[in-house]
């Protein structure tokens, strides 16, 4: 059986699921009541426990590998193994999971193996993150905020040839669902020269992608453009949680510092490469005008195909908004296509220097905002720095975050002819500073 044409399982939940039909097969690591953490497959409404599959001899040859390499409480040993060792567990999960697999009553029986999603798993870190590195090629939200301070000339001249990203703050990445305190810092009160201390004011989310490395590079090596997506282990959402007014203070010269270190909130399902293969397009031409990428970011496969189809979604719900049961407010429906530059690019980039990308190593996309209303991947462009207001259903306003409010980020995958494939959910709730 080949994977194209597996397009039913036998787990029942997972036909037509939103997130995680069988085409999509994420994995992650999660806990059972308090147990020690161990990786696990989404499938439908459940999670499939690997390291029971394992011990019950469901895998064997290149897949048993994998799933070895799995269980040990993160992904970093499998995201280090590269592509063939996801093939080869992704090709056996299909055949366990689709229709007619005669071990069905076997992983049935077995219940411990198949668990359900929502009661009792907690979702961790899929892989320890020794490195993160947030991008800004979201190129118009980088138009965006530029227009708010430079309106005749938002883009700085080296945008066009370098894929802006800054060194972020491993140690306060968070699985979806953490709580968000809000930070304290140094800010600048309008029309004064002298800072004040105090909790942030102005507290502002990020839609991006999370992207994951799978196998890294030497130090003093670099990947090349044409090698560099077989690095890229798989994605998830990615909230860039950023203090606003401690940001404007503190970034020059060096960029943001504190305004974004207090927390980075992360999905928790790693999306594969392989299951993404299907939403590839070609990078969208670039304006007329714009220069072309320098050869070694240049390469024709990548700009063919190096592109992904993923659509964002930012919803808002506000403390009141659920005491009144509102559904969850959609702040911004975006694209990943408004990416600048490919993730392979990024790759490449962050390696020519010689700098080591390591297994489990997280970039950030930098915010992935559309050009027009509706399309923002933060409160900074959509109340353009705090002059207008965000009107919410239950007749609140917003310029930007208060306690209580949860920011919510979705992802879906859709093509005509392939089954849509979903990331699950990135949450964070804003809790008073401390
Ligand atoms: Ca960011």
């Amino acid at each position: 059986m080949t994977q194209t044409s597996i397009t039913r399982s036998w787990v029942a939940s997972a036909n037509g699921h939103a997130d995680f039909p069988l085409q999509n097969l994420p994995l992650g690591i999660f806990s059972l009541n308090g147990s020690a953490p161990r990786s696990g497959v989404a499938i439908g409404e459940h999670i499939f426990d690997l390291q029971a599959a394992l011990d019950a001899g469901l895998f064997d040859g290149a897949a048993r590998t994998a799933v070895e390499a799995t269980c040990c409480g993160h992904l970093n040993a499998f995201f280090d193994l590269g592509r063939s060792a996801r093939v080869a567990l992704r090709e056996r999960l299909l055949e366990l999971f689709a229709e007619g697999c005669t071990l069905q009553s076997k992983i049935e029986l077995q219940s411990a193996k198949l668990l359900p999603l929502a009661a009792d798993c907690q979702m961790h870190l899929p892989a320890k993150v020794n490195d993160y590195t947030d991008f800004y090629v979201g190129i118009e939200h980088a138009q965006n905020v530029g227009k708010l301070f430079r309106p005749d000339n938002p883009l700085l001249p080296n945008y066009k040839y370098v894929p802006i990203g800054y060194h972020g703050r491993a140690s306060t990445i968070r699985p979806s669902g953490t709580d968000v305190r809000r930070p304290k810092g140094q800010t600048l009160p309008a029309g004064q020269t002298e800072p004040t201390f105090g909790p942030c004011s102005r507290l502002d989310y990020e839609l991006e992608l999370g992207i994951w490395i799978g196998q890294g590079n030497e130090m003093g090596d670099s990947i090349a453009i044409v090698d560099a997506a077989e690095h890229i282990a798989g994605l998830c959402l990615l909230n860039d949680w950023s203090a606003r007014d401690i940001q404007a203070w503190e970034y020059q010269p060096l960029g943001p510092f504190l305004s974004k270190s207090f927390i980075t909130t992360i999905s928790p399902w790693v999306v594969t490469a392989e299951a993404l293969e299907p939403f590839r397009k070609a990078q969208p031409a670039r304006p007329e005008g714009d220069p072309q990428p320098l050869p070694y970011l240049l390469d024709k496969r990548d700009q063919a195909a190096g592109a992904l189809d993923i659509e964002l979604e930012v919803l808002l719900t506000t403390a009141a908004m659920r005491e009144q049961d509102l559904p969850a407010h959609r702040l911004a429906l975006s694209n990943s296509l408004h990416m600048y530059w490919t993730v392979a690019q990024l790759v490449a980039h962050h390696s020519v220097n010689g700098c080591q990308l390591q297994a489990g190593d997280l970039f950030g996309s930098g915010t992935l905002s559309g050009p027009e209303a509706g399309q923002f991947g933060s409160l900074l462009e959509m109340t353009e720095g705090g002059k207008k207001v965000v009107e919410l259903p239950s007749g609140e306003v917003r310029k930007f975050l208060e306690d209580g409010d949860e920011i919510i980020l979705r992802a879906r995958c859709r093509r005509e002819g392939f089954a849509s494939i979903g990331f699950g959910e990135c949450r964070g709730t804003v809790v008073a500073a401390r």
